[in-house]
């Protein structure tokens, strides 16, 4: 994009157009001129939109293709909400009813929570394609979201990505409206302070989860399914000897698509999934200190409201201003709660929240339900073997260590990212038989012999680990108030997707 320098870009207007190939549809937030045909133009026409500013047209994508269709959502909500969806096969572009229901059970706990608004229309974005998914992208009238072509078309595939349209959408509330004073800057050439993405991502990290199982993208026992996995892996992150929460914001730029290797020691973008740990915290102990009268929710229509509707609008905050607006709710010493949390260096996880939910962090021999559900739906790939939380080893199915756990048995055995397992106690690798020799080793002396190549080089290499496996589960604490079951019920009387059709005996 290029604009004139030393200006705003706030203050630059400009008028966007666009020309498609003859038949495909247009998906954006930017509001089309006049009465023409839109989303899908006419043949070799072209589609004019309202003058807007150059900050807008960076914030405004546009999707187009030719297997298009546009579904209005949520009629009864002003203003109104759309989802647009391009797809490389005609019947992937029309969504299933389950997931148009959960989309319109999604605005209406998006209306519920923020009580506010900061667009004129929301679009999502959708793009179901396994040449050009992968992707979320925040915007403050629309976000772009991309996912294999058939990552939505039943539940057990959905399970992956629930959270994600879910996430994105609070963005436009936490992130595009209010955002950290260091991360507005007045044109796309100031270089952005990541120093607060823990609210800015952390805490949409929270209410994408929140919202995905208030909205039915997910059940309430697959939410802590995977709040069990996400805290086991942050719980099990030696970088946390050396390196901050604080310090993956401050380094994002730089962990952001870094090799996996090692990551365990060198941490990832960790404010994310951190900052959903101490977030869940944050929302118990309110309900702690108020008999569940009060909640993060409150703090939502203070922190995220203010100012009531507007249009698109970008209001920077400071770490004051969350202080004194926690405050608000309940008062706490919010200031250090969060420096605790944020810039000490804490060897263990924040599980602070998942207890006073009711709830507890083990460990059992078979994974949680919802994790063998990835599993089995991940694309060949992408599956894995997972022994991280025993032996201390991700792999790909064929047997490449993708990464090794720092001070892990198989570190200990000097394993490392990159080199293949050929073979396991004399058979050829498989994903089966390493985790029979899992089992087997449990309780005995003899070690896991494995057959290693790295590079040309073979070596044999002996694991001694004798625990069995090990995957994470919440188990419920009895008699204690179960205030994660609170968290994850609908503020409004959530939508039931169409019966299906009976089927004749
Ligand atoms: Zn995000």
């Amino acid at each position: 994009m290029l604009y004139p320098a030393n200006t705003p870009v706030h203050d630059i207007p400009i008028q966007p157009s666009v020309i498609v190939p003859a038949g495909w549809g247009i998906g954006t937030a930017l509001t089309p001129m006049g009465a023409g045909p839109y989303p899908v133009p006419a043949a070799g026409s072209t589609t004019h939109f309202a003058a807007t500013n150059v900050e807008q047209l960076e914030d405004s994508p546009v999707i187009t293709g030719q297997y298009f269709h546009e579904f209005p959502l949520a009629p009864t909500i002003t203003p109104r909400h759309f989802i647009d969806v391009v797809a490389d096969y005609p019947e992937d572009a029309s969504l299933r009813p389950e997931v148009l229901t959960a989309l319109n059970n999604l605005v209406r706990e998006g209306d519920a929570l923020f009580a506010s608004h900061h667009y004129n229309a929301y679009h999502f974005l959708l793009t179901l394609s396994d040449v050009a998914g992968g992707e979320g992208l925040e915007h403050g009238q629309s976000s772009d979201n991309g996912v294999d072509e058939k990552e939505l078309s039943d539940d057990a595939h959905q399970l992956a990505e629930a959270e994600l349209l879910p996430h994105e959408f609070s963005h436009s509330w936490n992130g595009k409206y209010r955002r950290p004073a260091g991360l507005y800057q007045p044109d796309f050439a100031t270089p952005q302070q990541g120093a607060m993405l823990w609210v800015y991502e952390g805490m949409t990290q929270y209410l994408g989860n929140m919202l995905a199982a208030r909205s039915g993208f997910e059940t309430p026992a697959q939410y802590r399914d995977l709040l069990a996995m996400s805290a086991a892996d942050l719980d099990y992150k030696p970088g946390r000897d050396w390196r901050s929460t604080g310090d993956t914001a401050i380094a994002a730029s730089i962990l952001r698509g870094s090799s996996p290797a090692w990551s365990n020691w060198k941490r990832e973008q960790d404010y994310y999934r951190e900052g959903n740990l101490f977030w869940l915290d944050a929302d118990t102990l309110i309900r702690k200190l108020t008999q569940n009268k009060k909640s993060l929710d409150d703090f939502q229509k203070i922190f995220l409201a203010k100012g009531g509707n507007t249009g698109p609008l970008i209001v920077p905050y400071s770490f004051d201003e969350l202080v004194q607006d926690l405050n608000a709710v309940v008062p706490y010493d919010w200031a250090a709660f969060l420096h605790d949390r944020v810039d000490k260096i804490n060897p263990r996880a924040d599980l602070g929240g998942i207890e006073q939910g009711g709830y507890k962090l083990v460990y059992k021999d078979k994974p949680n339900p919802s994790e063998r559900t990835i599993e089995a739906m991940a694309a060949p790939r992408s599956r894995g073997v997972d022994s991280w939380y025993s032996l201390g080893l991700r792999n790909w199915t064929e047997g490449t260590i993708i990464d090794v756990r720092w001070k892990s048995p198989a570190d200990k055995a000097r394993l490392a990212p990159g080199e293949k397992i050929i073979a396991v106690n004399g058979q050829i690798f498989s994903g089966d038989a390493f985790l029979a020799a899992i089992r087997a080793a449990k309780g005995n002396s003899e070690p896991i012999h494995l057959i290693v190549q790295a590079d040309r080089f073979v070596s044999l290499v002996d694991v001694d680990y004798h625990d069995g496996e090990r995957y994470p589960v919440l188990e419920r604490v009895e008699g204690a108030p179960d205030y994660l079951d609170d968290i994850t019920k609908p503020l409004t009387v959530p939508e039931k997707p169409p019966a299906p059709p009976k089927k004749d005996e």
